[in-house]
């Protein structure tokens, strides 16, 4: 499966092809009745499929879909379309209707068995804050004891922020019971085997409401290799205990398996808040959570987003910000968002400091303190990470705040607090010594977040301002929201933050 992944992304991003995802957004009633010609039938199928299992499409028969003539019937189309808009807005894609190689993907990426729209009626939740757990089966496709370990950090992780408590029963009838399984196991949802579904769980309830099963066909671990046991622990666990699926990418509830193993496994601001407007606050959550708040996961329409780096990458822009960027792409007006790891895996840090492409040499350099890394097409240059010093900074300079590279020069310009240096990436030399920003760019404020190259211009970032450079006037020529780079036009509008629920 992880393999199938790369292939997938190679074929996103390989140089001077134009990504198949490149369908400019249209309206609904735009959408193309004949469209069957597309994607192979087997994706066609394998789609449908999938729309069927997790966002409630109910495919009409064969004889339904074609009328007298053998043309495609419309309704059908449109209600298609509709459903792969309303996956592709779910992931964040650009929500195209089409199945697009980057949609497929995505439908292709390991994942929790539940669905993505199941609309609860009320919240069902415990009416109890004491659950119990057994743990059945003899098939743990790793030792039990470390099995057990495992579940028991992944009720830890919800008990530290919601009021309950777990305890784990060998013998006795427990409210919760977990186990593996193969294939098909009499639940009405059969495992599929290696990769895809990962595992389910029931809301809670009597019976096999609040049980977990997981698909004893993974390879599961304790570590990055196969899936990692905990993660999808914590992820089911939280179905166990009434939270549904959310479109937070930095959630664990989300339904795609996410973990990156450079990141400390936690809840997110958002699962946070979902379970404790269902079961209240942990007495020990200020104690445990005051210095490290759960992360929230950024939001484009944040009024206070900054951004770590901007870079180009091929026809796209890319804003990073913690683990996540913002992928802007000439052809279409929405900016999804993606995690960093889902396009470089573990090959990248987050909380990057600069980022730029080189397209002369088909790179991208990535900044982080004294370290840089250089890929080619997703894959990490052998002996990376390297030292700055490479580029023939002195060891004084303790990080770079941002990159910008002109493709037609052949020269990047770093920026180090109120300095800039010129480097030649013909001559791999620095040029010269590093001069005042305040002279070379006048009016860019320092020391800057990010800076890059578009559209004609030279674009600054700092803090939550973006900031527009003409270099042949050598002046700024306009300053703006940096959401605006975004398309998120609503600055400050309360209802576009993240919504508690
Ligand atoms: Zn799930
Ligand atoms: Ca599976």
């Amino acid at each position: 499966m992880k393999m199938l992944w790369l292939t997938l992304l190679l074929t996103l991003v390989m140089p001077g092809q134009t990504p198949v995802t490149a369908f400019p957004l249209r309206s609904k009633d735009e959408i193309p009745a004949q469209r069957l010609a597309g994607p192979p039938e087997a994706e066609q199928k394998f789609a449908e499929e999938y729309l069927r299992h997790f966002y409630d499409y109910k495919p009409k028969s064969q004889r339904q879909k074609r009328a007298a003539d053998g043309h495609v019937d419309n309704e059908w189309t449109t209600d298609f379309c509709n459903k792969v808009q309303e996956m592709q807005r779910f992931f964040g894609l650009p929500p195209s209707g089409e199945l697009t190689n980057e949609t497929l993907a995505v439908m292709r990426r390991p994942r929790c068995g539940l669905s993505d729209v199941e609309r609860f009626e009320e919240t069902i939740r415990w009416k109890k804050n004491t659950l119990s757990y057994r743990i059945t089966g003899y098939n743990f496709p790793i030792p039990a004891s470390k099995v057990h370990k495992v579940f028991r950090a992944a009720w830890k992780i919800w008990s530290n922020v919601a009021p309950m408590k777990f305890r784990k029963r060998n013998r006795k009838e427990a409210d919760i019971v977990i186990s593996f399984h193969n294939g098909d196991h009499k639940d009405g949802s059969p495992f599929d085997g290696k990769g895809g579904i990962l595992a389910h769980a029931f809301q809670p309830g009597y019976g096999i409401g609040g049980d977990v099963h997981f698909d004893a066909d993974e390879e599961w671990s304790f570590n990055s290799t196969g899936f990692n046991l905990l993660a999808v622990a914590v992820h089911e666990f939280g179905h166990a205990l009434g939270l549904p699926h959310s479109s937070d990418l930095g959630a664990i509830m989300y339904p795609a398996y996410n973990f990156a193993p450079t990141h400390e496994l936690q809840l997110s601001f958002r699962d946070v808040k979902d379970v404790q407007n269902m079961y209240g606050v942990s007495p020990n959550f200020d104690s445990l959570f005051s210095k490290n708040p759960p992360p929230r996961t950024p939001d484009k329409c944040d009024p206070d987003l900054s951004f770590d780096a901007v870079s180009e990458l091929q026809q796209e822009v890319l804003f990073f910000k913690d683990r996540f960027m913002w992928r802007r792409h000439p052809k279409f007006d929405e900016t999804g968002m993606t995690l960093i790891s889902s396009l470089w895996s573990d090959n990248v840090p987050s909380y990057l400091d600069a980022v730029y492409e080189n397209v002369e040499r088909n790179v991208i350099v990535f900044f982080k303190g004294q370290k840089y890394w250089i890929l080619r097409q997703l894959k990490l240059e052998e002996g990376f990470p390297r030292n700055i010093s490479d580029f023939g900074f002195p060891s004084t300079i303790k990080s770079v705040d941002a990159a910008l590279h002109f493709r037609n020069k052949r020269l990047t310009v770093f920026f180090t607090g109120k300095q800039c240096w010129r480097y030649n990436e013909l001559q791999k030399t620095m040029q010269g010594s590093p001069t005042l920003i305040e002279e070379q760019w006048p009016g860019v404020p320092t020391p800057i977040d990010a800076a890059v190259f578009y559209e004609g211009f030279v674009h600054f970032f700092k803090g939550n301002i973006h900031y527009e450079f003409d270099s042949l006037s050598k002046s700024v020529v306009s300053t703006g929201p940096l959401n605006n780079e975004l398309d998120c036009r609503e600055t400050g509008d309360n209802e576009v933050l993240p919504e508690r629920r």
